[in-house]
């Protein structure tokens, strides 16, 4: 901490032109505050006036100064559209005043986050902003449990997908998901978990693929349970993880060293020999080539 402490005094907003209102979106990351970027520690470190999602782990906030206004904007329970309007108009105000103000969101701001909106709406009101990077909850929560979202032997890459169905936005085309053989990483998908398990079945996946759902990664509460897409619903009851979870379905689930070592691997063609043989399959094929 000693030296990230020397750099954040000796630079501040390097990238923001001096006199302007100006509002920093940073990033916060999954949970852990190592898992902050040096340039998210910088800012938060120099904030004076913090908005803040509910998101955004209490670790993280304890990183701000203690004269840092805080102030909560989190959507749970709220009218969505006035929430939105009202945390444009809030960064505004502050920015106009001159206040080093930092908008703070859980995993990366340009990641279901609604960062673009914000982006937005500050440069209409002439708010120079600058978006730093955090570590988005579906690259760490599958990394947190040994999942790499992408492994040339059984995929081609990755979809990160909102697991709502189109009540805020464009819903995803979960047919064309099934049949495109990338791992899926559904945010927001708890609640919808049977309905998209069936659609992607309906769409052609195998019920057997392997899924892991994973709870609260990175922070003191995580809890993981390996399954297959034919069981996700019912592995999500039984086990009763709560939010924010992240489904991640496909192949790839299976390379993590847990998969094997989960006990309720038996049902839906999952489990066992058959599928060590799938697994098995692509790396096998992989060394050959
Ligand atoms: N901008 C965030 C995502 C916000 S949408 C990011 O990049 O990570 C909120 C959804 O993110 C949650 O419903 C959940 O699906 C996922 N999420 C956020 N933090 C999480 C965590 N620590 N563990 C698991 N899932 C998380």
């Amino acid at each position: 901490m000693t030296s990230l402490d020397a750099s954040a005094n000796a630079s501040s907003s390097a990238s923001m032109s001096a006199g302007t209102p100006s509002v920093s979106l940073v990033g916060a990351g999954p949970g852990d505050p190592e898992l902050l970027t040096v340039k998210a520690m910088k800012r938060l470190q120099q904030a004076e006036v913090v908005l803040t999602d509910d998101l955004v782990d209490a670790r993280v906030l304890a990183c701000l100064p203690p004269t840092a206004r805080v102030l909560r904007v989190g959507k749970r329970g709220g009218c969505v559209s006035t929430e939105q309007r009202f945390i444009h108009e809030l960064m505004i105000r502050e920015a106009r005043a001159g206040a080093r103000v930092v908008r703070l969101k859980g995993g990366d701001p340009f990641v279901f986050g609604r960062g673009g909106e914000e982006v937005d709406a500050l440069r209409e009101a002439g708010i120079e902003v600058e978006v730093i990077n955090g570590l988005s909850a579906g690259l760490a929560a599958p990394a947190s449990v040994g999942v790499p979202v992408t492994d040339r032997r059984c995929t081609p890459g990755v979809a990160f997908v909102t697991g709502h169905n189109g009540e805020h936005g464009i819903a995803p085309d979960w047919a064309a998901l099934a049949k495109s053989r990338l791992t899926l990483v559904v945010y927001m998908g708890l609640a919808r978990a049977a309905a998209i398990a069936q659609a992607l079945q309906d769409g052609g996946l195998s019920p057997g693929t392997p899924a892991v759902i994973v709870s609260a990664a990175h922070t003191p509460r995580q809890r993981e349970c390996f399954t297959t897409l034919a069981e996700l619903p019912a592995a999500i009851e039984r086990e009763g993880l709560p939010s924010p979870a992240l489904l991640v379905i496909g192949e790839v689930v299976a390379l993590s060293p847990q998969w094997r070592e989960d006990a309720g691997l038996t049902g839906a063609g999952a489990g066992g020999d058959a599928d060590a043989g799938r697994v098995g399959e692509p790396l096998a094929t992989f060394r050959a080539a």
